[in-house]
């Protein structure tokens, strides 16, 4: 394969070298850091009082962890490290689990972020001849605004497309001539469906690769949009607290996304005991952030699950690879007892081709026992009218949910197209048990 990347020496760097860069980096951080009450306090009762106290990145450990709690309860301003009047931009989470938190950057971090995203995908094989069409919601989530300066800066024609409408997506991509999109893995697999229902033909779309993230997915649900839309998926991971998209990025082995760590230190702990995983083991990712003055933040428990590869990348680059993020630590869903991760019930019908592309997860009350629903939509080529076939892969269905997961699930069919969509991160669940308190 001929690989492609945009910073050469950082990008193949021994990691002797990027070891010394990070600390380099760490130190700066935490000059920056000391600027907030919130870092400056937390810092002092870890006896660091100026960056000359962290003299090697075993250091970091003193620092103690931040959540996402830390980060609300300084809301607004309380992690902002610069001058009001020196601040460009923010951004803020998409609160899927809660209340939003705020992000703030200055003018170079800008340009950092947009440096990383190019890296990003420019490493997928993306020249200054591709037409990315941009299908993420623009606005306070960083999906949009992020993807873009990256694309930008890579020199590639972009279009801000936006979000949702996929009639007006298939006629940018048809009166521009889109060679790369991104989306959330839901969103293009939607796509696919309204391409069915629109009548619009393959040929008449010159599509060749697809960013898929914000969202988790099965390496199932890559296959199925590979196969239908006939484009190579890249995984594409970020956060808000972390700039946004732009922290790790599949290459074009497309095996394990590589988080640039001149940029992040990325740790993996147990989430119940706080101490680092066994290398190669699943655990929560907890990064700290390099690249961005205005907010600095560090050890963030991010709840998402991870794993370090052990292996170097074939391509070359010495930055290390995570394993595709199955869920948040938080995603796990108690089911009569059983621990029940949502990525697993997605896995089991994503990899049956007379599933349709989406799917919902209903959880709730029943008498005293909880009750699993799965609701999913039929591929195109079974009819709705046509019991025989409809049964047999009810039961399907049902018995290969079972294998996995230990709980027999009631599974309910839909027409292809008619289960609702969100326009941005998809939502899987619905669980209506009442919440202890
Ligand atoms: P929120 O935390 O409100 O969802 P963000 O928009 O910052 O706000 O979302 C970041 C989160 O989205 C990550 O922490 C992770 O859980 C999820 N995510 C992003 N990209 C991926 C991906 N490629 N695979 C799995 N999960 C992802
Ligand atoms: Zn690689």
């Amino acid at each position: 394969m001929n690989f492609q990347y945009w910073q050469p020496d950082i990008e193949k760097m021994p990691r002797a070298e990027l070891e010394t860069l990070q600390l380099q980096k760490l130190k700066e951080e935490v000059r920056f850091a000391l600027r907030t009450s919130f870092y400056r306090s937390r810092f002092e009762a870890a006896g660091i009082k100026s960056p000359d106290d962290i003299t090697s990145l075993n250091d970091l450990a003193k620092i103690p962890f931040t959540t996402k709690n830390d980060l609300r309860d300084g809301f607004p301003y309380g992690f902002l490290s610069i001058p009001k009047e020196a601040v460009v931009r923010l951004h803020a989470s998409s609160g899927t689990t809660g209340i939003p938190t705020t992000i703030y950057f200055n003018r170079d971090d800008i340009k950092q972020w947009a440096n990383y995203m190019a890296r990003c995908m420019f490493g997928t094989g993306c020249t200054k001849s591709d037409v990315f069409q941009n299908m993420i919601g623009y606005g306070l989530f960083t999906g949009g605004l992020g993807m873009h300066q990256g694309g930008e800066e890579m020199g590639m024609l972009v279009i801000p497309a936006g979000a949702g409408n996929t009639n007006r997506q298939f006629k940018l991509m048809q009166d521009f001539g889109t060679t790369v999109v991104h989306a959330t893995p839901s969103f293009l697999l939607h796509v696919e469906t309204k391409m069915q229902e629109a009548g619009v033909k393959r040929e008449s779309l010159s599509i060749k690769k697809a960013f898929a993230g914000a969202e988790p997915y099965s390496e199932d649900t890559r296959r199925r949009i590979e196969s239908l839309l006939h484009v190579d998926v890249y995984n594409s991971y970020g956060l808000s607290e972390m700039n946004g998209p732009g922290v790790a990025f599949e290459c074009q082995c497309k095996d394990g996304l590589h988080i640039w760590e001149d940029g992040y230190i990325a740790e993996i702990i147990n989430p119940d005991t706080l101490e680092p995983v066994k290398d190669g083991e699943i655990g929560e990712l907890v990064l700290t952030i390099l690249c961005r003055e205005a907010t600095p933040i560090f050890r963030y428990r991010t709840r998402d699950l991870t794993a370090f590869y052990t292996e170097p990348c074939p391509c070359g680059r010495t930055h290390r690879r995570l394993r595709r993020i199955t869920g948040r630590s938080d995603d796990m869903l108690i089911i009569n007892g059983v621990n029940v991760f949502p990525s697993q019930i997605e896995e089991v019908l994503m990899g049956m081709k007379e599933v349709g592309n989406n799917y919902l997860i209903v959880v709730e009350k029943d008498g005293a026992l909880d009750r699993l629903t799965v609701k999913t939509e039929i591929g195109p080529d079974i009819f709705m009218d046509d019991a025989r076939p409809l049964n047999a892969l009810k039961e399907k269905i049902k018995e290969t949910i079972q294998a996995s997961i230990s709980i027999s699930p009631r599974v309910e069919l839909h027409e292809g197209g008619s289960l609702p969509i969100s326009e941005g991160k998809a939502v899987r669940v619905q669980d209506t048990r009442p919440k202890d308190i």
